[in-house]
């Protein structure tokens, strides 16, 4: 087979593959937005076949032979062309796929779907013991995860560098070191100020229709294609997910008593999804339709909802959109008082609703126990004592119980430990990227108070967006702002931005 069959044949594998994982995911989708609950069993096995289908295809030994033949070849070609990176990435999931034993596969999907229903019930029993014999299992097999994969030094490395590639627990814990105090020192200053003055502009009722219309106001404005190629419906838990660069789907939730649920939620979740919108069309049903990284991912969803969303540069164009919608709450009320309500800051207990400054000591937190869990220093039995200490030295707080402490997150009924770090990724990216994207455009910032946000989605589109998943994280940060992923930047904004807000 000449070298361009053989490249042919190569993207016909990985173009069934990504057929299967889109099947996959619609199925996702269907559970957690229409689905009855009579319907999980099936769904579960049907989860696990496809997924077991998706793993065998990629290992089978003719992806082997072609990888083989083709990476001497794109060694040749330009680093960033589509072909070099196709071979280069498929060859990367393909060494780590042929690490994991189909066997593995099949026991954690099942593990994580027993998981799920343990982590139900202790949920509605309030009592993290319920959980722990079927955490155990996910442990274990999160383990032996890493340990297929192969690290040097934690489990925890191999783990990230599976959604993360190229980052390790090292360097994580070195972003951390960074962000840690200065992050403590301002949520202490913030709380001894009169934090929480202005949290009643969002918290009064809100009839649900309404507040959908509002957010999905925000959600077309800033640019994610909804009607065309987009979809938006309700969960338990927000989420985006996409089958296509022309079907990319979002969910939401709604509180009556608090408008801010609904409305970021939206924002954040259309973020995810311009990423998968600004995908090239050319790179559809190949290895590099995704994300560069689950950080890069969460970047473009926390530059939506927080750099944008809780601006005031957007509340100046905005206030008078919400206020057409709900009349008589937004009333008389200033863009700074709106501005103010979009930026309260609290030290609280459940992650999701945790604001800017807070968040990552959320993560933080989750990180440092999967790490000592991982690593044998800390029982499962004592993750909820760990917890809870770790809460009151961060934050000053402790949960009540196990349902607003350790038992909130699904992530870990999937697996243990390499998840929660991308959040905190996001967050710092999103910022670098930020104040790239305003360097080149000055200004850009004054577009919004006027509902302009395309010279900032177009920047997006241009240096994230249209690489798909060409290139590690680090590397894309590299290329798109000069600089890796570093605190620094992120800190000064945080910083800037709260203590001219709260008078500090
Ligand atoms: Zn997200």
């Amino acid at each position: 087979m000449d070298l361009a069959s053989a490249y042919q044949r190569l993207l016909e594998i990985l173009a069934e593959i990504e057929d299967l994982k889109m099947a996959a995911a619609v199925l996702y989708w269907d559970r957690q937005t229409e689905m009855p609950p009579g319907g999980s069993v099936a769904r579960g096995e049907q989860l696990t076949t496809l997924r077991r289908l998706a793993h065998e295809k990629l290992v089978q030994p003719k992806v082997g032979e072609l990888l083989a033949d083709l990476v001497t070849e794109a060694a040749t070609m330009p680093g960033d062309s589509d072909q070099a990176s196709m071979i280069r990435v498929a060859k990367r999931e393909y060494e780590m796929a042929t690490r994991i034993p189909s066997r593995l596969v099949v026991a954690m999907s099942e593990a994580s779907d027993l998981a799920y229903h343990k982590w139900l019930e202790a949920r509605a029993a309030n009592d993290f013991a319920t959980f722990v014999p079927a955490l155990e299992r996910v442990v274990a097999l999160s383990r032996e995860t890493a340990a297929a994969l192969g690290y040097e030094d934690h489990p925890l490395d191999a783990l990230i560098d599976q959604v993360e590639p190229g980052l390790d627990a090292s360097k994580v814990a070195a972003l951390f070191a960074e962000l840690r105090e200065p992050l403590v020192g301002l949520t202490r200053r913030i709380v001894a100020s009169d934090a929480g003055r202005r949290a009643g502009l969002l918290h009064q009722e809100y009839p649900a229709g309404k507040q959908l219309e509002l957010g999905m106001a925000a959600v077309r404005a800033i640019g994610f294609d909804v009607d065309r190629r987009g979809r938006q419906a309700l969960s338990v838990h927000p989420f985006s997910i996409s089958f296509s660069p022309d079907d990319t789907r979002i969910t939401t939730r709604i509180n009556r008593d608090y408008l801010g649920t609904s409305f970021f939620a939206l924002l954040h979740e259309a973020g995810h999804g311009t990423y998968m919108q600004g995908i090239p069309d050319r790179l559809r049903r190949s290895i590099l339709h995704e994300g560069a990284s689950a950080g890069l991912h969460e970047s473009q969803s926390r530059l939506w909802e927080n750099v944008v969303g809780r601006s005031r540069y957007f509340w100046q164009h905005f206030l008078p959109v919400a206020r057409a919608v709900f009349p008589s709450q937004f009333g008389t009320a200033t863009v700074e008082e709106a501005y103010a309500a979009a930026n309260v800051v609290r030290p609280s207990l459940i992650r999701v609703e945790a604001d800017e400054v807070t968040y990552n000591l959320h993560i933080m937190i989750r990180f440092e126990l999967e790490k000592a869990v991982l690593d044998g220093t800390l029982d499962l039995a004592d993750l909820p004592e760990a917890w809870n200490r770790k809460f009151a030295a961060y934050l000053g707080i402790i949960p009540p119980d196990d349902l607003t402490g350790v038992l909130q997150d699904i992530h870990w009924t999937m697996r243990f430990g390499g998840s929660f770090q991308s959040y905190t990724i996001g967050n710092v990216a999103s910022i670098a990227l930020y104040r790239q994207a305003l360097s080149e455009n000055p200004g850009m910032h004054l577009d919004w108070s006027e509902g302009r946000f395309d010279s900032l989605l177009r920047w997006m589109q241009d240096n994230v967006h249209t690489h798909g998943s060409k290139f590690f994280p680090e590397e894309l940060l590299v290329r798109a702002t000069g600089a890796g992923l570093t605190a620094g930047p992120y800190l000064e904004h945080i910083t800037d931005k709260y203590t001219e807000l709260y008078q500090l």
